[in-house]
């Protein structure tokens, strides 16, 4: 029987779909550094990217989805390119003049990203259930699934925040790191701490605030209770050099599709 976590939609085909957790056209390289699963380890070797997928989407709905996958490409490649370019734009002389790059990003695209990456790192963990519903992790809430397929966009504090701390340092590495974020008492899955090539963002799937759970970033840093505030709903992210504005991404929320 195929296996679809969008079965609740109706619509599957009765072909089983491969799913990358995160698209591996990001990847330059066949092995990332993973941390975080419960089945993980710190400092182990690198995990063949092909570990990160699993059969968890028809056909039909997989390709309902490809479109995110594209942009998620082209939001780490942008990432990539501007983080590159404001290095080398480090080392050239304080008078320098340039151009500065920037990208145009959709919101409510980028919050639907990280809902993808999130539903399939829960399949990934063994017994997890959801919050809120307590189901299994192959049957996500519907208001998840509604806000993922774009139907209905999911409403504060459910969302995406960004998770970087004033003064980390991004290398860029070909790396995932995540946390899965678990209810203080039933334990069940709320969210997750995505950090990909060293971009950390948080994604909230649970009514609760985040401010009740706590993760801590790749420095050490502690995010939610007790620690910095995620941003919700991040507007600019904006990379310098030399003091100045060498590229700057543009998210916008305003445009929701219905
Ligand atoms: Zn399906």
């Amino acid at each position: 029987m195929v296996k679809c976590y969008a079965a609740s939609l109706g619509n599957c085909s009765d072909t089983q779909s491969r799913e990358h957790c995160i698209p591996k056209a990001l990847w330059s390289v066949p092995k990332i550094n993973v941390e975080g699963f419960s089945w993980t380890h710190k400092n182990t070797e690198p995990l063949p990217v092909k570990n990160l997928a699993s059969k968890i989407l028809c056909t039909t709905h997989n390709s309902a989805l490809s479109y995110l996958d594209a942009e998620c490409q082209r939001l780490f490649q942008t990432v990539e390119t501007f983080h590159a370019k404001q290095l080398a734009r480090g080392n050239l002389p304080r008078s320098s003049l340039w151009k500065v790059d920037r990208a145009d990003f959709e919101g409510t695209i980028l919050e639907r990203i990280f809902i993808k990456i999130a539903i399939c790192i829960a399949q990934h963990e063994k017994d997890l259930r959801w919050a809120g519903t307590n189901s299994e992790a192959i049957d996500p809430p519907k208001e998840v699934i509604n806000a993922l397929f774009g139907k209905c966009p999911l409403v504060s504090p459910m969302g995406l925040y960004f998770a970087m701390s004033v003064g980390e340092l991004v290398t860029n590495e070909e790396s995932v790191r995540i946390q899965t974020i678990r209810h203080p008492n039933t334990e069940c899955f709320v969210g997750a701490f995505i950090a990909i090539r060293d971009w950390q963002w948080l994604i909230n799937l649970s009514d609760t605030e985040f401010s009740h759970y706590t993760a801590r970033s790749m420095s050490g840093q502690q995010i939610g209770k007790d620690g910095t505030p995620p941003d919700y709903h991040l507007e600019t992210v904006n990379f310098a050099a030399k003091g100045k504005l060498s590229g700057q991404i543009n998210i916008d929320w305003d445009r929701v599709d219905h």
